[in-house]
């Protein structure tokens, strides 16, 4: 019993904590903007984000309480146990009812938040271009991928650990590493099922990219559109690949920015090339994973765990349950380590394309981006250590100004 209290103790204070992120946020809301980013918003935009900041604001507070009670619900009366022991047909059928049953009730119960964000909030203020067909897609084919790498992983770490005991957990922990390589070679495949690339188009754009890449020798393998407008307004780009670069633009942001802002954006992507910023990330990640496996060890080997929610033994699936509930903290952790790593990075990253003299654009660039987003200008300095992984626009601004073009770089490694 006291484990149990425990757990659901550990999970309450994990919403309490994300409910104080939000307040210390609406504490800066009224707080003067930063002198560099004041000409951001006009009044009418500004006061367009404050709206849209409440709507959502309230929208998810809604959502974190009745997500949490169907929690609360499922923990507090062992409902897990009680499905997973009603089909004890065969052991591995019962995991594959079991994690199709509480996927299924996850879904369905996401779906009327999911609908509501977009074709309510999102639609008011401009945002969602997505059609209800789309939406129903959407949801369909993201499930049943999370379904069958849900599938793989626990069936995965069921075969390590009850062949090999604790030294299957190390040897799960080099198996997950090894599928999220094989997830990130693989990210273009994955996107594909969710979106449509075009190759960029003959032009000035794909001129002035291809020019870029040459100057800082960075090999290209396509240049390619990617059809956002089917979903959002939103924009977006990006760089994958690892010898070979594949650069994807969204047709937001070919169709609406200017040529010399999407090459500033390209100038700070290939900043991120040139210090190696994604194999640096990777070790951290790595890292992240094998605390969380060997914690998910700890888990395995005390079935009084699980047993205190009903089980006969030792539930795979359930263990992953408890794994979140308890290791928010550890989490949290490692976001203000990994979100630290990655805002130096991207001063890095600005840093350099400003040292090459695409600074003022790049400014343009970032300015409408978080115009276009109605993103957050001032939010509390506890909130970015902790959640964001880019520094404000306004520190951005303030940074790349102070690198003149012929600067030698600082605090690159
Ligand atoms: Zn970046």
């Amino acid at each position: 019993m006291i484990i149990k209290i425990i757990l659901l103790i550990s999970y309450i204070l994990e919403n309490v904590f994300d409910f104080v992120l939000v307040k210390l946020n609406d504490s800066y809301v009224k707080k003067p903007l930063p002198e560099s980013v004041k000409d951001v918003y006009d009044e009418e935009k500004y006061n367009k984000w404050i709206n849209y900041r409440n709507d959502t604001k309230k929208f998810s507070a809604i959502q974190t309480l009745v997500s949490a009670g169907v929690t609360l619900g499922l923990l507090i009366f062992n409902v897990h146990s009680l499905v997973f022991n009603f089909f004890t047909i065969n052991r591995y059928v019962s995991y594959l009812i079991f994690i199709l049953i509480f996927s299924l009730l996850g879904t369905i119960i996401s779906i009327p938040f999911d609908y509501y964000q977009n074709f309510v909030i999102e639609e008011k203020y401009g945002f969602n271009k997505s059609s209800v067909k789309t939406f129903i897609i959407d949801i369909i084919k993201s499930f049943v991928i999370d379904f069958v790498l849900s599938i793989i992983l626990l069936l995965g770490i069921m075969f390590l650990y009850e062949k090999l005991g604790n030294y299957g957990i190390l040897l799960a922990c080099v198996a997950v590493i090894l599928f999220n390589l094989f997830m990130a070679i693989f990210s273009m495949t994955f996107l594909r099922i969710f979106n449509k690339f075009t190759p960029l188009e003959e032009g000035e754009l794909r001129d002035e990219l291809t020019k870029l890449c040459d100057k800082y020798n960075v090999k290209i393998k396509q240049i390619y559109v990617m059809d956002a407008s089917k979903r959002t307004t939103r924009a977006n780009a990006f760089c994958t690949g690892f010898s070979k670069k594949t650069i994807s633009l969204d047709d937001n942001l070919v169709n609406n920015y200017s040529t010399d802002k999407i090459v500033a954006v390209f100038a700070h992507e290939f900043g991120h090339a040139k210090h190696k910023h994604n194999a640096k990330t990777v070790w951290f990640a790595f890292f992240r994973i094998i605390i969380l496996i060997l914690a998910l060890g700890v888990i395995l080997n005390f079935p009084q765990i699980c047993e205190a929610f009903g089980f006969r033994e030792v539930n795979y699936y359930f263990a992953f349950t408890i794994l979140s509930m308890i290791s928010w903290p550890l989490s949290r952790l490692f976001d203000l380590i990994s979100n630290k790593i990655s805002r130096t990075f991207e001063y890095q990253a600005d840093a350099f394309a400003a040292k090459e003299g695409y600074g003022e654009p790049l400014v343009g660039a970032l300015k409408q981006l978080s115009k276009d987003s109605l993103s957050n200008l001032n939010p509390h300095p506890f909130v970015v250590a902790l959640e964001h992984s880019h520094p404000t626009l306004a520190q951005r601004i303030d940074a790349i100004r102070a690198k003149k073009p012929a600067d030698s770089e600082a605090g690159a490694s």
